[in-house]
């Protein structure tokens, strides 16, 4: 299921390179490339969805959130902790319209500013 002028399903497909950092059959992790903290990756599924909102079924959204846990052991940072954001529409500043996981971590951060990533 993809979408032809989506960017995150051109990255899916190899057509525009990425940093890999975890993938398998259904989602693709990579590094984000205006990263805001030392870690910050990227999950998506390989099927596209705009967003939360696009009836993603649950068991694919599940296993798209538990592949935060593998990504967070895979960059070191599931003991000391990490951020998970997932943009939404416009208030939110989604910017790519193919739902996908920011993961973020590798160093302290505020409590959380709703405005910021
Ligand atoms: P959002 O604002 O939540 O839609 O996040 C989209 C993210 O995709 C931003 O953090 C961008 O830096 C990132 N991004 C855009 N283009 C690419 C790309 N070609 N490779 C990796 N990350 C990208």
């Amino acid at each position: 299921m993809r979408k032809d002028d989506c960017l995150f399903c051109k990255i899916v497909a190899g057509e525009i390179p990425s940093t890999k950092v975890y993938e398998d059959d259904r989602v693709l992790a990579f590094r984000d490339v205006n990263p805001q903290m030392p870690t910050h990756v990227l999950i998506v599924p390989k099927n596209h969805y705009d967003n939360i909102g696009d009836g993603i079924p649950d068991e694919e959204l599940g296993y798209l959130f538990n592949t935060v846990r593998k990504v967070a052991e895979l960059e070191g940072v599931a003991e000391s902790g990490y951020r998970v954001i997932v943009n939404t529409n416009d208030d939110a500043q989604q910017s790519v319209h193919h739902i996908h996981v920011h993961v973020l971590g590798g160093a302290p951060m505020n409590s959380g500013d709703p405005s910021q990533k």
